[in-house]
């Protein structure tokens, strides 16, 4: 696998850089001219091709003529090479039906089966395959064409349940209208230590010296374990939300804002919480829920919750919000919840 991944690789740039040779010659070159080229070209730039599944490397190509396409209009910008220390991984289907699932089993082209830790969870035609690796680990996507009454979620009844507002935030990270809290995992407070640790151990070695290599897969180790505990708690976190609500209320952030923030530890933070948000909302949209957005610079926070005062400060440090018009008092964040929440 790590050699497809290696081959998908010398395709995609041999693309890139005939597309490139092309260009400078003042010919635009076609995808099927590109493709022809690399065929000619394989054995000598990639000795080991015949062993390979040609599926990674023509799918590679695609993948180019799609960067390509994107960039044309205007959405990325022009493709550069990959490199051996980039993300690893190819693409090994060959179109609908070339690879095939059996319980906990896959079977890849030229590669042969190979035990998953899962079974797949859903029947259907399978699509595309895609073959990564990531801190050491292997990981097959595998997309898989369903009936649509094949994947939609059993509608429980919602009637009976209330519309919750979320209001989501770095140290807690949601906090619903009905005053539950989802904490963020308590661990992430010691990796980030680790973190810190692992990363001063990186700079301290020469440079690519084999030393250099080892401190460099164990910082990547622990962004990749860092990075599986929010994943998960943020879907558990989730899809309670989505299990007990009739209707959500989120709010929108502002995402150009966080861009401008140079905070790295705020900014990692800031990225996965979108993330959950979305998590949220495709969830909702499974079940038939709704879900209201607030405009993006609503003030959830400074209203208050039971006469709709609006505070002009209000400082990060004071937990509990106290209304200074009705007397209303509440948690910050459940205040900023109800806010939220659909009426
Ligand atoms: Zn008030």
């Amino acid at each position: 696998m790590a050699q497809h991944c290696g081959y998908a690789r010398v395709a995609y740039n041999a693309a890139l850089s005939s597309f490139k040779s092309g260009l400078d010659d003042g010919n635009w070159k076609t995808l099927y001219d590109i493709k022809k080229e690399f065929n000619a070209r394989k054995r000598d730039i990639f000795p080991w091709c015949d062993a390979m599944s040609q599926n990674a490397s023509k799918n590679a190509i695609h993948h180019f003529s799609d960067a390509v396409r994107r960039w044309k209009s205007g959405q990325n910008r022009f493709p550069v090479p990959k490199n051996r220390s980039g993300k690893q991984s190819y693409q090994a289907d060959n179109g609908q039906g070339s690879v095939r699932v059996h319980k906990k089993r896959v079977w890849l082209p030229k590669v042969g089966w190979i035990r998953m830790c899962e079974e797949l969870r859903w029947t259907g035609d399978i699509g595309r395959v895609v073959v990564s690796r990531k801190d050491d680990k292997w990981f097959v996507s595998i997309l898989v064409h369903t009936d649509e009454e094949n994947t939609m979620v059993q509608m429980s009844l919602i009637d009976d349940k209330p519309a919750v507002g979320v209001d989501v935030g770095i140290n807690t990270l949601a906090t619903c209208s009905d005053g539950t809290k989802y904490e963020n995992p308590r661990p992430l407070k010691r990796y980030l230590r680790k973190l810190r640790r692992a990363g001063r151990m990186l700079s301290r070695k020469t440079r690519f010296s084999s030393n250099w290599h080892k401190a460099r897969k164990r910082l990547a180790s622990i962004h990749y374990r860092v990075s599986c505990i929010r994943l998960d708690s943020h879907h558990k976190a989730s899809t309670a939300i989505v299990r007990k609500a009739s209707a959500i209320g989120i709010e929108t952030l502002n995402v150009s804002g966080m861009l401008k923030n140079k905070k790295l530890a705020k900014h990692i933070a800031d990225a996965s919480l979108s993330r959950f948000l979305t998590m949220i909302k495709y969830k909702a949209e499974r079940r038939g829920i709704p879900i209201t957005e607030a405009a993006m610079f609503f003030a959830s926070s400074k209203t208050c919750s039971s006469c709709g005062h609006k505070k002009t400060e209000l400082d990060l440090s004071e937990r509990t919000y106290h209304c200074g018009e009705c007397g209303f008092t509440c948690d910050r964040d459940v205040n900023a919840a109800i806010n939220l929440c659909p009426s």
